[in-house]
């Protein structure tokens, strides 16, 4: 997060894992993570560009392999208007930045809030 005075607050309602992840960008440092500490997340990396490159979508089916529109490792709470990330630890960089900022929060639909850091209750 680049404005280190805020802290987020995650409702965990599940929108951009499910409704803004049908091409999530996986750069070399998620694949160097991955081949390190869960090589498992490679199988559902959908790769771009030309041969030897190492980059392309997470993206792929975790039951069927082929390509989906929601990112294959969101799962709902049972019982409950809430979704988790199964691979957090280690999930992509893209996920650890968003939202990057309350505009980019409100532009996309993130149901989370911005709060200044030290409110928290
Ligand atoms: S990797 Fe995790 S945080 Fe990122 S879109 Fe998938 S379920 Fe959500
Ligand atoms: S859209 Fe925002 S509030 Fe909803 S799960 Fe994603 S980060 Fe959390």
């Amino acid at each position: 997060m680049a404005d280190m005075t805020m802290e987020f607050y995650c409702t965990a309602c599940g929108k951009c894992c499910l409704e803004g992840a049908g091409w999530l960008p996986v750069v070399e440092a998620d694949i160097a993570r991955w081949e390190t500490s869960a090589p498992h997340v490679l199988r559902y990396v959908a790769w771009e560009g030309e041969a030897g490159e190492r980059r392309g979508g997470l993206s792929r089916s975790v039951v069927t392999g082929r390509e989906t529109t929601r990112c294959p490792f969101v799962r709902k709470r049972r019982g409950r208007a809430e979704y988790y990330c199964r691979i957090y630890e280690v999930r992509p960089q893209v996920c650890r930045r968003y939202p990057t900022s309350p505009d980019h929060a409100l532009y996309t639909g993130c149901d989370g809030e911005f709060v200044p850091a030290g409110d928290a209750t």
